[in-house]
């Protein structure tokens, strides 16, 4: 990640999406830049996508596209589990996932487990329509390692969403079939896991390995596809196993008001073009 003038008071943010790649937006004002414990947190203000988390060089939520990603990331499962009542959120701190799991009144509780306070806090100090649920009474918003707190459950989530940073350092084993077969351990008999899996363009071989993972350890697992503009590439992709249920199918009401989701874009969602068919096997 760069941050440098580029014409005079003209300051850019660019992300390198891949080693050839990069995306660039204008930055008006950088609002926060701290080391924290576990990584490089950067808030900046830019006029084409409104205030930007980016987490060491990579962006993590914008203020104008974070909905394509948490709708999807909280309704795919949420309208396809038949009855959600308590749900895990892995990382997420930013708090846009558990604001859509919670427009769900079967949810009657809902934990939140990022391993970096900080995230949390500059979710609440600049990201308010993200981290707005962290104060309704069914969040527990814990600061912890996920990997731990996995370890010791057993059998009391309907659902897991892995809402993590990229597969590397202290992310790297919430993608690894160890860590899924703790998720399905903690699991109830209808459990969904929900992780997001990166983009077929630039990291073809997570998407892949991702879907090898949870094949190891889910007896039903499906891919399936959104757009998401500020992620590398556009082109999302979201890994999801059950313990038998199709994940395809719609079972519940959309909550009012999604601005992405809706049950035409989940069926549609599952729908993939042979390349990536070929991709995950
Ligand atoms: N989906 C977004 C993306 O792809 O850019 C990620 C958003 S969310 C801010 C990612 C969060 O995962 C970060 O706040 C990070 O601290 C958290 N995280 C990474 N590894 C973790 C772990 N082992 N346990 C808990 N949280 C973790």
């Amino acid at each position: 990640m760069e941050v440098r003038p580029k014409r005079l008071n003209e300051m850019w943010l660019f992300e390198e999406q891949t080693h050839n790649m990069k995306l660039g937006l204008r930055i008006t004002q950088v609002l926060r830049n701290i080391k924290t414990q576990y990584q490089d947190l950067l808030v900046v203000d830019t006029p084409e996508y409104g205030k930007v988390m980016v987490l060491d060089g990579a962006i993590q939520v914008t203020e104008r596209d974070e909905f394509c990603y948490h709708e999807m990331m909280a309704h795919l499962a949420l309208c396809s589990h038949p009855n959600p009542e308590r749900v895990l959120i892995v990382g997420g701190g930013d708090g846009g996932t558990l604001r859509e799991v919670l427009r769900h009144d079967s949810v009657k509780e809902a934990f939140l487990v990022d391993i970096d306070q900080e995230v949390i806090r500059a979710a609440r100090d600049f990201f308010p329509t993200l981290s707005c649920a962290m104060d309704d009474p069914r969040a527990r918003v814990l600061p912890m390692d996920a990997l731990k707190f996995i370890e010791d459950n057993r059998e009391s989530f309907d659902v897991v969403i892995v809402d993590s940073t990229d597969p590397v350092e202290f992310a790297a084993g919430l993608f690894e079939a160890p860590f899924y077969a703790n998720v399905h351990r903690s699991l109830k008999e209808d459990g969904f896991i929900v992780c997001q899996t990166e983009s077929p363009f630039s990291d073809p071989h997570v998407v892949a390995g991702a879907i090898q993972d949870l094949r190891k350890v889910f007896p039903v697992v499906k891919l399936a596809v959104g757009f998401m503009p500020t992620y590398p590439t556009g082109f999302w992709t979201y890994g999801i196993g059950t313990k038998g249920l199709d994940p395809a199918e719609v079972r519940r009401p959309a909550p009012e008001g999604t601005r992405y989701y809706s049950h035409e874009i989940h069926r549609a969602a599952f729908v993939l073009p042979p390349f990536l068919k070929s991709m995950i096997g």
